[in-house]
Parts: structure tokens; sequence; C-alpha cells
């Protein structure tokens, strides 16, 4: 099914899917990339990935009305391991088609949307987190065009598993620091390329260190033009920011969804507890809010518009609504001190959603920088003091060294 269809056939031909085709395509497929990898292909294969990615790049040329039915039939289907390939098909492939970068969407964006590749997003470095625009990681351009790209990435999601990544760096230190970076897709593969996995405290290894040594990249495989990249970035960014906003089931990292922090108080026998309900009230009410936001923001997306400022709206209920659900799970679910008996596997799950939402604090931009954006554009408050601007990106090295 790859034309526009009638709502009621698309979402009859998603129930098929989800009911009929997708349970055999999982069944006895272990290994975090592997069932990521099987979900991706049975997707594919029902000619439902990148609903909303024109065919020209792989995806089916559908709308947002497309992608809300497939939410809502999904919910509770998606294998959590499909995130790996959410920087690829949610980020890349959409922000290469609205960066003009269309040889390379056309090149890269079937194998993204339906599983081939694995694509990750190297952009954070050790001191360029929250000031993305700081990055040191350098490529220099050879005689022949290519680019050889040397330095330090870091909190680089899925990198092991990934075959390519969306890169910033500097090709220009002369230029002030927003004007002096560039974006790459670079082959995970090449010889220089070093992946060290970081394990975090809930027990995943989702991050990791990537080091590049004289790595080299082929001329083709700039995104836009050099000296373009903060633009880029910005719009990767909002891209994730929607991501990451969304309520339903495929968004990664999502909340634990009010049905199941209602499963955990029956299960803890808590459910009629007054306290706890209005809790569970405030889980569902957040929730909702938070998937008619995202519905809203997807819907101008899909309507060509790069994501703007509002998607920090997003991102920021997206925080509060996944702090709140983990401490409700810690509270109906486990036992003092946070323990739970070894079969329990409800609790267990709990205890890993209570380790890991904190993460989205941070992930995708810190809540705290998401409030300057929304101080800044949304409600036109001055801007930050900087004495940064205009300065080459040099000079603010050589400033920070010497303070040292
Ligand atoms: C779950 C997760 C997944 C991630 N995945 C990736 C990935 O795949 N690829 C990637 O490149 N990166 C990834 N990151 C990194 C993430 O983007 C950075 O952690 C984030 O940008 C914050 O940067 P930092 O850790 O350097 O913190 P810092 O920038 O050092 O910030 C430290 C604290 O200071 C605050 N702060 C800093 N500047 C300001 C300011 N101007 N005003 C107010 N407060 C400020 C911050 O909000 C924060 O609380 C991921 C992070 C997480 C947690």
């Amino acid at each position: 099914m790859t034309a526009r269809a009638w709502p009621a056939e698309f979402r009859s031909h998603v129930r098929e899917f989800i009911h009929t085709a997708l349970p055999p395509a999982l069944a006895g497929v272990t290994g975090f990339a592997e069932r990521a990898r099987a979900y991706r292909a049975a997707l594919h294969r029902a000619g439902l990935a990148g609903l909303g990615i024109p065919a020209e790049f792989g995806g089916q040329g559908l709308g947002e009305a497309e992608e809300r039915i497939f939410a809502e039939e999904s919910a509770g289907s998606v294998p959590g391991e499909d995130r790996v390939f959410q920087v690829g098909a949610r980020l890349v492939v959409p922000s290469l088609i609205g960066r003009g970068a269309h040889d390379l969407a056309r090149e890269f964006g079937p194998g993204l949307l339906s599983g081939e590749m694995i694509c990750c997003q190297l952009f954070s470095e050790p001191e360029a987190g929250s000031d993305l625009a700081g990055v040191r990681t350098r490529a220099a351009r050879t005689k022949d065009g290519d680019w050889l790209v040397t330095g330090q990435k870091v909190w680089t999601s899925y990198a092991q598993y990934a075959g390519l990544g969306l890169l910033l760096a500097r090709t220009d230190a002369e230029a002030p620091k927003h004007h002096g970076l560039s974006m790459f897709l670079v082959d995970m593969d090449a010889p220089g390329v070093e992946v060290r996995p970081l394990r975090q405290m809930s027990g995943d290894c989702e991050f990791n260190e990537v080091f590049f040594d004289e790595v080299r990249v082929p001329a083709d495989r700039l995104v836009g033009r050099p000296g373009e990249g903060w633009p880029a970035a910005v719009a990767v960014l909002g891209h994730e920011r929607v991501g990451v906003s969304r309520g339903d089931d495929s968004s990664p990292r999502r909340p634990i969804p009010y049905e199941r922090l209602l499963e955990l108080a029956r299960h803890g026998g808590r459910d009629s507890d007054p306290a706890v309900r209005e809790r569970l009230l405030d889980a569902f009410l957040g929730q909702r809010t938070a998937a008619l936001v995202s519905r809203r923001i997807a819907a101008r997306t899909l309507a060509g518009a790069e994501p703007g400022p509002e998607t920090s709206v997003g991102k920021l209920l997206r925080t509060a609504n996944g702090l709140h659900a983990a401490r409700l799970a810690s509270d109906v679910a486990l036992g003092a001190g946070a323990t739970w008996a070894g079969d329990d596997t409800l609790a267990a799950d709990a205890a890993f959603w209570v380790l890991d939402a904190p993460g989205m604090a941070m992930g995708g931009g810190t809540d705290e920088i998401q409030r300057n954006t929304i101080g800044e554009r949304v409600l036109g408050l001055p801007r930050e003091h900087s004495v940064e601007r205009g300065v080459p990106f040099r000079d603010l090295v050589r400033t920070r060294e010497g303070q040292q």
C-alpha cells in the first residue's frame, strides 16, 4: 500500500500488520539490534515505513492522518528497540529533505527507513553539549576536495550499531563559532573511527564515545555548503524534539504509558488509594496534553514547515510526564529501598524506568535550554548576554585555554 488510501482502509491495513504480519516476524528474534531490524523489515514489507516521507526518498508519501492512525493502532506493539532507527528515519531523512540535500536523501533515505542502515547523531562533545556551537572536532579540506575529520564526540546513542553518522564539525576556525561549522554524513566503518561504549546507571549501554583520527569523508557527503552546519543542526534538533515529544507508542523513550501505570498500581494493591488515584489522573492528563501538542507540531511539520521553537514546549512536557510516571511507578511498584523480587518483571520494568527517566531532562537539549528557547524565541524576552558574537572561534579557544 503506497498510494494515499481511505482512512478506514488504511486503518485495517495497519491492524492486519500489527496482529497478523508482525507476531511471526518477531517470534524467536532475540538481541537488541536483531529485534530492531526484524521490526523495521516487517514494517517496510507492509509499506508502512516512513509514512510522511515522499516516495522518491523511500517513504510512503502519506500524511498526518495516516501517521496518527498508525500511532493509535500500533500503541503497545512497537518494540522499544525500534528507537535505534529513530535518528535515521525521524531526524536525518526529514532534515536532508528540508535542507535541500535531495541527492543524499535519495541515496540514503530508502536504507534508513527500511532498516538496512542505522544512523547515529554525532553532535555532542565533552565541551560542547548545551553550547553545541562550540564543537571542536575539525574537518580539514584535502587537495582533492575530500575532508579529513579529527576529534571526539560523546553521548552518541547507538553508535555501536550504526553504519552511518550525521556529524557536526568545524571547518573554519577563523569564522565566528556559529559560522565555521559544517555537516557531513560519515561512514562509521571508515578507517580511523573508534567507537567506545559507555554503561549507564540503568544497566543499558546506549551511549558511546566516538573518536575520529584523520577519517576521510568524501566531498559528496557534505550536507549543504561549508559553513552551513549551524542552521542544519538547529533543524535536526527541531526534528529531534518533534520525535521526543511524540506521545505515541513508537516514540523513543516515551514516558511509562498511563495504562501501564494503572496496571502497576493494581499489581501493588494501590489502585483504590485516593492519593494514588489523583496522581494517576495527573499522569493521564499530562500524557493526553502532550499527545495533542505533539500532534499539532507533527501536522505543521508534515505540511512542510521546519520545526520551530514550539517543539521546546513538547520536549518540556515529555520530561515532566516521564519523571512523574517514573516516580509514581516507583512508589506503587517497588518495595522499601527500591527492591523487588527476582521474578517480578513488572517491578523490574518500573525500576528500569526510574533509572532511565532522568536522562530525558538532558537528551535532545536540556530542560534549561528549552526554557531559554521559549523565553527568547516564543516570548520575545531579551537574549542571553554573550561576549562571543562576531569573534573568530580560534580566538575564543585561545581565551578559554589561557584562563585555565
Ligand atoms: C538520553 C540521551 C541521549 C543522547 N543522545 C545523543 C546523541 O545521540 N547524540 C549526541 O550528539 N548527543 C546526545 N546526547 C547528549 C545531549 O544532547 C547533551 O547531554 C545535552 O546537549 C547537554 O549537554 P551536556 O551534557 O554537555 O551538559 P552541559 O551543557 O554541560 O550542561 C550542564 C548543565 O548546565 C545547564 N546549562 C548549560 N548552559 C546553560 C544556559 N545557557 N542556561 C541555563 N542552563 C544552562 C544545562 O541545562 C545542564 O543542566 C544525549 C543525551 C542523553 C541524556
